[in-house]
């Protein structure tokens, strides 16, 4: 019934909205002691193998796919509707529940999650989506972002922000409606590194994986002491420099240039075996991203200093 609605009301910006059952776990497959972050590595690992064990990609992405909708049932009685919503205007997940869902699902369930939507007709869409699914608009934020991102320049990336909240569920979601085409442009703009992470409906995207994967983030100077807290308090070191690096920083570099086509500088994901060597629409070509500090490592090639013309430090 509240697919048949939302046709009706929104045929001509959803032509393709589809019932299709959440995914179960394969019983071919026993990935049970094998966790979210291992499971995402182990997907990139395969992809890149050669050749790609391609029977072992699909049950390590059918997995992931479960582990996703298993994750957004709290929120959404039917995900795999969530999820076509999300391929329908290009949206993705982000923030808190996205971090945990990556690095600790069993001691850390958010009951937020932050939705983040490119300008236009998507984000009548996902409120209205949102509005058969229960929730009410308890709060609006116009033009006001600092509790998603931490400097001014950041701030002007998003619109407005509404938050929806569900009392049956005892959940809320967060929309985010950013001033361009692509959610991406606000996700760059956070805070810190460590919530630079996308699910959008056919990838799981880590921005800063060397980082994040370990617990780590970049972080503005100019965080508030709040945030930082939510975040060192679950485990979190944010660092506002690099100088504590020993050696060349590698792909830790907060100064190296990353995007979906530069190979290691982001971990790309599919959650679905239909994408396994396709990129994900939500992150084109031409969107770049570095961290929001700046290289002050001596002995790194990307530090200001050295792009200046000096010679990196040697050991
Ligand atoms: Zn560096």
């Amino acid at each position: 019934m509240t697919l048949s609605r939302i046709r009706g009301d929104w045929a001509p910006i959803i032509p393709k909205l589809v019932e299709s059952p959440a995914p179960v776990h394969d019983p071919a497959f026993d990935f049970t002691c094998v966790t979210n972050r291992n499971l995402i590595l182990d997907i990139c690992a395969v992809n890149a193998s050669k050749p790609v064990n391609f029977d072992l990609a699909r049950a390590l992405v059918h997995e992931l796919n479960v582990r996703v909708h298993e994750g957004l049932a709290r929120f959404f009685p039917n995900p795999a509707e969530f999820m076509h919503i999300l391929a329908t205007t290009n949206a993705v997940v982000s923030g808190s529940w996205l971090l945990a869902f990556l690095l600790s699902p069993e001691s850390w369930q958010p009951k937020d999650l932050d939705v983040f939507v490119p300008r236009g007709p998507p984000g009548q869409v996902i409120e209205h989506y949102l509005q058969l699914m229960g929730y009410v608009c308890t709060r609006s934020f116009d033009g006001i972002s600092a509790m998603y991102i931490g400097d001014e320049n950041a701030m002007q990336r998003v619109s407005y922000v509404n938050t929806w909240t569900n009392d049956a569920l005892g959940v809320s979601v967060d929309i985010a409606i950013s001033v361009t085409d692509f959610a991406v442009d606000v996700i760059r703009g956070f805070h810190s590194t460590i919530v630079m992470n996308m699910l959008s409906a056919s990838h799981i995207i880590i921005m800063f994986p060397d980082l994040t994967l370990r617990n780590v983030g970049y972080a503005v100077p100019s965080m508030t002491p709040a945030v930082r807290a939510k975040y060192t308090d679950r485990g979190f070191d944010l660092v506002s420099s690099n100088d504590h690096l020993d050696g060349p920083c590698g792909l830790a570099c907060p100064s190296l240039v990353r995007s979906a086509f530069h190979p290691k500088t982001t971990v790309i994901a599919p959650i679905d075996s239909r994408f396994l060597t396709l990129r994900p629409a939500v992150t084109p070509l031409a969107k770049y991203w570095s961290a929001p500090v700046s290289c002050v490592n001596p002995k790194c090639i990307n530090n200001v200093f050295v792009k200046m013309g000096g010679k990196p430090v040697e050991d």
